[in-house]
């Protein structure tokens, strides 16, 4: 099958050399938009370009404001303290997740709560919030959600939609208000993707987008929060602009801020990458029914777009009988210069988060031994 497979990849993205799992795509305005950005002299901390990418941001993710800053992982951490988390909460995720999800909770200095995902979704399961909270919530007079046994506040919840994938959002945020807790959607892999016809991104009280260099959409390294509320937006970007309180002369920092500004040149390159936005998404669509059509007839399961979703097909990947026909697979297609990888390894295993909360992990010990990622990128 392998073989089989690998022709197929290769016939699909047109080269004998070496394909990767995903590589950008310049097609558009970048080098333009950069001469501009170039001559202007305004490479850095101020330019058009950033106002302008927030703009277009917004728009696309039908949300009231974006704020770029330097990476998706800085957008996670700030987003968490917008919300409210601090020192000795805890918050809940899912553990079958990229290490980004995990790190912005504990640079926020709070316990991350380790929740199995859902079986179709392959992100944080509505069920599995609801059992635990069921379990150990404990809604108190002040407003608060705490943790039963720790006496901890449980300050946050944050999804994150695999590969472009769109967790179940209804029912995560039902679960999540009954118990006062905010949700900080990882959105990181999934601008494009939709959830009952509409953006990802638009659902949590603010949300965290990436736009690394092996995104959907690249600006080199980048990210965006985006929020439904101008208060928090506004609190955003104060935040990631050193908490400078405006004066005509004078340096006011109030509280505790961070420089993670998105450069106006990465900005540069942002806004001509979102104008191919739509293309991208349709190429890749294009190439995840080639792949769903070779897979079926070889009888096995490409992970397609669950109800009422769209996905952005970011990442695509199908799923294997068990953990040896994925190590085979695995094998053959990296030994013959066709890139694929298995999914990551669950967040309690890594050494920072053993000791972390976790529930029994059914879906995603299942999903751990089995996704592999085939080459998805736009051609
Ligand atoms: C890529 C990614 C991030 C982090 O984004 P960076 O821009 O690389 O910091 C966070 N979460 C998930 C799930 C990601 O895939």
């Amino acid at each position: 099958m392998e073989k089989e497979l690998i022709n197929f990849i290769r016939n699909k993205f047109s080269t004998e050399e070496f394909i990767p799992l995903h590589a950008p795509t310049f097609i558009g305005n970048e080098k333009k938009y950069l001469e501009n950005c170039i001559d202007s002299t305004f490479v850095s901390s101020v330019g058009e370009y950033v106002s302008l990418f927030e703009e277009k941001l917004s728009a696309i993710t039908q949300t009231k404001k974006s704020v770029a800053v330097v990476n998706g992982t800085s957008a996670l951490q700030v987003g968490l303290r917008l919300v409210g988390v601090r020192t000795g909460d805890e918050v809940i995720t899912q553990a079958l997740t990229f290490v980004a999800t995990a790190n912005a909770i504990a640079y926020n200095n709070a316990h991350p709560i380790f929740l199995d995902v859902d079986i179709n979704t392959m992100g944080l399961s509505p069920d599995a919030v609801s059992i635990f909270l069921e379990e150990y919530g404990d809604l108190r007079n002040d407003g608060f959600c705490y943790n039963k046994k720790t006496g901890r506040r449980i300050s946050a919840c944050m999804p994150m939609h695999t590969f472009g994938f769109p967790v179940h959002l209804d029912e995560l945020i039902f679960v999540c208000n009954k118990w006062r807790i905010p949700i900080v959607e990882d959105a990181a892999e999934s601008l494009g993707s939709e959830y009952k016809g509409k953006p990802t991104g638009g659902f949590g009280e603010v949300s965290a987008i990436s736009f690394n260099g092996n995104k959907i959409i690249t600006c080199g390294g980048g990210g965006a929060l985006v929020t439904n509320s101008v208060t928090l937006g506004e609190k955003a970007k104060f935040l990631t602009t050193t908490a400078k309180v405006p004066h005509l002369y004078e340096y006011v920092h109030n509280e505790l801020g961070y420089n993670f500004r998105m450069p106006n040149l990465n900005a540069a390159l942002a806004c001509a990458q979102l104008e191919n936005l739509n293309y991208f998404l349709e190429n890749k669509r294009e190439l995840a029914k080639n792949y769903q059509e070779f897979f079926q007839s070889k009888g096995i399961f490409f992970r397609a777009e669950t109800e009422n979703t769209k996905a952005n097909y970011w990442l695509m990947c199908v799923e294997l009988n068990d953990k040896k026909e994925r190590d085979l697979f695995l094998k053959n297609t990296n030994s013959s210069g066709v890139m694929t990888r298995p999914i990551w390894q669950l967040m309690f295993r890594l050494p920072m988060y053993k000791d972390c909360y976790k529930d029994e992990q059914v879906n995603a010990l299942f999903l751990e031994e089995r996704i592999v990622n085939v080459p998805s990128s736009v051609r």
